[in-house]
């Protein structure tokens, strides 16, 4: 078996064509050193034993500050299969996959996190199901136990709101563990956005989805990198990149509010005829100012959030940058 050399060296007929395709792994990684002889040892078994015309391994290290690096350089030089990217500095998740997912070459992609949460024996069943016409297959996790409680309950609440509000439906359980086709990369690929949500973009690209289950297992080592707020902060990102509701859903609100107060009025000016005139309101005045101003603070939140995403995009700053590269063609060698 031979490696993916060349980056543009695939052709897009070949993954209807008979010959074994050749697969891509690309795996993001933060503070991974724990993990990741055992990921290359499961993953290469796997690997070997599956009928590929070639298979290529891109780890993309997305500023770890462990020796994450320097161990993934160590084991690009035994196994020639290996490439290796390294961002400059954290640049997050999502900017990790979307480098490896550029810079992957093969005819079906498997994203996967490096931290053996997601089981590499699983790999040879989601190419089964590209195999029989699947462009996208989703590994989706069979249970939440190994998360906690209140995260469980938040990220149920999430994912019904956002079926609710946005144009594209998430698939539940579903993370970050799927198959490509070749044209479903490039699809992806061609995204332009900088604010990257990538459960979003999967779904939203479209093209013949499948969903395959697997148990998750517990973390291999270290820690998530996950916080709950830096979860809530990447939920916030996904809807507004993918709703443009909490922006529209204030004009509704603006209108209900007026046709109430309207009526309100109405009613004091009978009430004002009727009865004569009465001073008492202190109450409903402080009540409905208050509540007036809340509503109208939570309405410039909602307009910022959108208003910071559209100032990223209009930099157009890159979604990374890129320190060193192991295994790629006309690469200046890496620095030690
Ligand atoms: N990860 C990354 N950059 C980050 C945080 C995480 O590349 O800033 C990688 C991490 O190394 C792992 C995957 O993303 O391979 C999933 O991360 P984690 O296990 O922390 O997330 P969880 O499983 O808790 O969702
Ligand atoms: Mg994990």
């Amino acid at each position: 078996m031979s490696n993916i050399d060349s980056l543009d060296a695939h052709s897009h007929a070949a993954s209807s064509s008979a010959a074994p395709p050749r697969l891509s792994v690309v795996i993001p990684l933060y503070n991974e050193s724990g993990s990741l002889g055992l990921l290359h040892q499961r993953l290469s078994t796997v690997l070997e034993g599956m009928s590929l015309t070639a298979y290529e391994i891109v780890f993309v290290d997305d500023g770890s500050r462990d020796d994450t690096y320097a161990e993934v350089a160590a084991l690009c030089a035994i196994d020639p299969a290996l490439k290796a990217i390294r961002f400059a500095r954290n640049f997050g998740k999502e900017a990790a996959m979307a480098a490896g997912l550029r810079a992957a070459a093969g005819d079906v992609v498997v994203l996967m996190d490096g931290d053996l949460q997601h089981p590499p024996e699983l790999i040879p069943e989601m190419l089964a199901r590209w195999r029989q016409g699947a462009m996208m297959v989703t590994a989706v996790r069979r249970s939440r136990d190994t998360d906690p409680w209140l995260r469980r309950q938040l990220s149920r609440a999430f994912y019904a709101f956002f079926r609710k509000v946005s144009e594209v439906a998430l698939a539940e359980g579903g993370g970050d563990f799927r198959a490509f086709d070749r044209a479903v990369v490039d699809a992806i690929n061609s995204l332009p956005e900088r604010t990257r949500f990538m459960k979003g973009i999967t779904s939203w690209v479209g093209f013949r989805q499948e969903a395959v289950e697997f148990e998750p297992e517990e973390r291999a080592a270290g820690a998530s990198a996950w916080s709950t707020l830096r979860l809530l902060r990447y939920a916030i990102d996904g809807l507004s990149a993918f709703s443009t509701l909490p922006l529209r859903v204030w004009s509704v609100i603006g209108l209900a509010m007026a046709g109430l107060s309207g009526l309100y009025g109405i009613g004091l000016v009978v009430r004002t005829l009727i009865f004569g005139t009465d001073l008492p309101g202190y109450a409903s005045i402080m009540v409905s100012g208050l509540f007036l101003s809340g509503v109208q603070l939570i309405s410039l939140g909602v307009l910022g959030e959108y208003i910071g995403r559209i100032f990223t995009e209009v930099k157009g700053r890159p979604l990374f940058l890129v320190a060193e590269r192991i295994g790629f063609d006309g690469d200046r060698k890496p620095r030690r």
